[in-house]
């Protein structure tokens, strides 16, 4: 019997005349603003990949996440969009009752200024038809335009630690808002000593925050860290991990 329950399950799977693949989801099939949706669509990304598929539900919920997978499987825009999806942009009703300039709504903290640029690019992307203002800040470029833009005001801040911390001292940051915090790389970030800034950084940001932690391993450090700053998170792991 056993044998016979098997045989008609490969029989549905194999490519044969009456047998319609399930179409693949899309991120049009998640809660998402159909201008992030578009904005994705211009730069040909339509179907999730898997740890975007397995992120989007519980991230657009509002829960905690640490999701674990290798490099090149898409945690960008795992955290990206349900982060963009949370930020109000100036475009929507009720701006106006938001908080002032230097008050992101959200913060992504990046190793390396590398990274940093790249998660902007993303994130500046797939947000560009919401009119989403990112501003990268990292170590060694000039304070001014980053002060500047700061003032006028962004929804989202991606940085590196030791910048991020200067900002914040000299007051023209102010976390006190950003109810979504990503920590990217941060197996990466312990590697580069920056734990403790990121602790500093976290415990300046809302009580209310929704946080994602992303790594490729799960290091003592970081799972502490995870314990102490998350609530319940829900662990994601892409396929093929180790
Ligand atoms: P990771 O952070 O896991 O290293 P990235 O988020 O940088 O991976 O994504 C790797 C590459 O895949 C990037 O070039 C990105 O633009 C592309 N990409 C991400 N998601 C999709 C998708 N759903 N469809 C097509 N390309 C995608
Ligand atoms: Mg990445």
């Amino acid at each position: 019997e056993a044998t016979d329950q098997t045989d008609v399950a490969e029989a549905a799977d194999a490519p044969q005349g009456a047998a319609v693949p399930a179409p693949e989801p899309t991120f049009a099939d998640f809660p998402v603003h159909p201008d992030i949706v578009a904005a994705l669509a211009e730069h040909g990304i339509v179907t999730p990949f898997p740890i975007q598929a397995m992120t989007l539900p519980v991230a657009l919920g509002g829960h905690d996440i640490i999701g674990q997978a290798k490099t090149g499987t898409g945690k960008t825009l795992g955290f990206g969009v349900p982060l963009l999806q949370r930020v109000v942009s100036p475009a929507d009703e009720g701006f106006d009752a938001l908080p002032a300039p230097g008050k992101p709504q959200a913060l992504v903290v990046a190793p390396t200024r590398e990274l940093a640029v790249q998660v902007s690019g993303d994130l500046e992307r797939a947000g560009a038809k919401r009119g989403i203002r990112v501003l990268t800040v990292y170590g060694g470029r000039a304070y001014e335009p980053q002060i500047e833009a700061l003032k006028n005001g962004v929804e989202v801040v991606v940085g590196t630690p030791g910048r991020l911390i200067d900002l914040a001292k000299q007051k023209y940051l102010d976390l006190s808002r950003a109810r979504t915090v990503v920590l990217d790389e941060a197996d990466e970030m312990l590697d580069l000593g920056f734990l403790p800034d990121v602790e500093t950084l976290m415990a300046q940001t809302s009580p209310q925050r929704q946080t994602m932690l992303f790594s490729a391993t799960m290091p003592g450090a970081i799972v502490a860290l995870a314990r102490r700053y998350m609530s319940q998170p829900t662990h994601i792991r892409a396929m093929g991990d180790d």
